[in-house]
Formats: structure tokens, sequence, C-alpha cells
């Protein structure tokens, strides 16, 4: 395996199955251009994605992590014009190029972009008593990603998909000696997701044009 060549693959199977799509491709461009580094999911991932939220029939969406959009964007695709998305973002600078983005794009309407620390919006949104979601995709700081997937869990209905991105980092996760606070932070994750009765839950490791990742999943069962 060489990243050169898992990049040129992906290349290949986005050219074969991928449709172009001029907002996602403008929302990368202006990504690019406002300096914002390129983190965002893979095209064939980021499609991936829009086809989990059909295949529930998702109408309402939370993403941590928005970065400028780009995943939001094929949320949005996915869930039509009566869906929401709400995505939360630390970072003011992300936020208003994501909202631009998603306004090129057409779904102003559709995408809600909130700024601050995710966890603090999430604590706010549960004392509101916000409607469940269908759908949760975490991609936001890692070392908050156990009071992330609580919060998920506390806005989810049976039914519910709970996905989390970057778990592998390039095989970091089980490095025995780590201190890193990404790596810790998913592996307490993995501790409470593997005890939680209310989900079954699974891991993938992925290896394309972002390098060696994966994601984990968890259906709410209960
Ligand atoms: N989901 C995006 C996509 O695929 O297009 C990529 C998200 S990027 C990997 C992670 C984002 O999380 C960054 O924009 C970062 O500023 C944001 N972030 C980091 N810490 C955060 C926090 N405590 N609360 C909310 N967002 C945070």
């Amino acid at each position: 395996y060489t990243i050169e060549k898992a990049t040129a693959l992906d290349a290949y199977l986005c050219d074969h199955l991928l449709l172009t799509d001029p907002a996602l491709e403008a929302a990368l461009k202006n990504n690019a251009s406002a300096n914002l580094d390129a983190i965002d999911v893979a095209p064939n991932q980021g499609k991936q994605l829009y086809l989990l939220a059909k295949m529930l029939k998702a109408k309402r969406i939370l993403e941590i992590g928005t970065l400028g959009g780009y995943s939001a964007i094929w949320f949005a695709k996915a869930v039509g014009p009566e869906g929401k998305i709400i995505t939360l973002e630390l970072e003011p600078e992300h936020a208003k190029v994501a909202r631009e983005n998603i306004t090129n794009a057409g779904f102003e309407n559709v995408v809600e972009v909130k700024v601050n620390p995710a966890l603090k919006t999430l604590a706010e949104m549960q004392k509101e008593g916000t409607e469940a979601f269908d759908l949760v995709f975490i991609d936001a700081d890692k070392e908050n990603n156990p009071g992330y997937f609580k919060a998920a869990l506390a806005m989810s209905h049976v039914g519910t998909l709970i996905v989390v991105d970057n778990i592998a980092r390039r095989g970091r996760l089980i490095d025995a000696d780590s201190k890193a606070v990404d790596v810790l932070g998913t592996r307490k994750l993995f501790e409470i997701m593997g005890k939680e009765k209310r989900v079954e839950a699974t891991a993938v490791q992925t290896v394309g044009s972002k390098g060696w990742d994966g994601y984990a999943m968890a259906l709410v069962v209960e």
C-alpha cells in the first residue's frame, strides 16, 4: 500500500461512481482559497454518508464539526428541501466559509450552522428539548468524542445511526503509550460504545486519498 496508489484508486472510483456536483466542487475550491485544511471527508465517503442518510430516510441530521460545510452539503442533498441539518462548529471563520458554500449550493434553508464549542451547544440543545435526530455524524475534536457520543445518544430515537469519523488515525489508536488527547478520547469512546446496551456498533478501517483511517457506526436499538 502506498498513499499515491490509494489516492489514484480513489480517483478511479470517484470518476466512475460519483455524479459531478458543481456545488460540492465549488465548496472545496472555496475552502482552499480560504486556507481551510483539506480535512473534509473524501468524496466517496461523502457519498457513503449521503447513501446512509437516504437508506435511513433521514430528515433530521446532527453534525459535529462543520469545517467548510462539505459533508453538510452531502447530507443536505440526501434529506431534501423538507429536511434539517444542524451542524456545530467552533471556529467562526470556518462557519463563515461553510455558510457561503451552503448558500451557494442552495441549502441555506436546510442547513443551520451553530458556532460555539460543540459540547456547549449540545448541552443547550438538550436543555431546550431538541427533537431527536435520525443520523448523527461526529467529526470534530477527537478528544471530546466520548461527550459527543453521549450527547448524540441523548438526542436519538430507536433507529438513529451515529457515525464517528477518524477512528484509526494511521494505527495510532492502539499505540500503547500514546498520551495524545485524540487517541485517548477515541479509546474512551470505544469503551463507552462497547458497553452501551442501547446500541449495536461496528468500526471499519479505511484507506484512500485521506490516508489510513476509519469510522465507527452505532445503531440505536433501544
Ligand atoms: N465534517 C467536515 C467535512 O467533512 O466537511 C470536516 C470537519 S473537520 C475534520 C473538524 C472541524 O471541527 C473543524 O472545522 C474544527 O474547527 C471543528 N472543531 C474542533 N473543535 C471543535 C469544538 N470543540 N466544537 C466544535 N467544532 C470543533
